[in-house]
C-alpha cells in the first residue's frame, strides 16, 4: 500500500511547514487518476497523525474528475481512467484534470 509513504510524506510536509503549532484541519487533492486511493490516505492519516501536531485533525480531500483533451482533434472529454482513448480514435491526449496530489491548505489554531 504505497499510500502510507504518500501520508507519511504529506503528514512531514505540513509539520514542516505549521513549525509546532496545533493543526486543525488539513485540505488535500487527490485526483481520481493519481493512482492515489483517498480512502486509503484517510486511513493512513490517523496513523501517521498519532503523537504529532497532527494528531486529531481533520481531514478533507477533494478529488477532482479526470479530464483529457485530444491532440488530434481538440475533443475535451471525462476520463474515467488513466487509459485515455478519444472518440476520434485519437490516443495522444493530454491529461488536463485528475492527477493532482497535493496540499491545498492547512488550518492551524
Ligand atoms: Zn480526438
Amino acid at each position: 500500500m504505497h499510500e502510507l509513504g504518500i501520508t507519511q510524506g504529506i503528514a512531514e510536509a505540513v509539520l514542516d511547514a505549521v513549525a509546532g503549532a496545533r493543526v486543525t484541519c488539513v485540505h488535500l487533492e487527490i485526483g481520481t487518476l493519481s493512482g492515489v486511493v483517498a480512502d486509503s490516505v484517510r486511513f493512513c492519516f490517523d496513523l501517521v497523525a498519532e503523537g504529532t501536531a497532527l494528531e486529531g485533525a481533520r481531514l478533507e480531500i477533494a478529488e477532482p474528475a479526470g479530464r483529457g483533451a485530444c491532440r488530434d482533434c481538440g475533443n475535451e472529454f471525462d476520463l474515467a481512467g488513466p487509459i485515455a482513448l478519444c472518440r476520434c480514435g485519437g490516443g495522444d491526449v493530454e491529461i488536463l484534470a485528475g492527477r493532482e496530489l497535493r496540499i491545498r491548505s492547512v488550518e492551524v489554531e
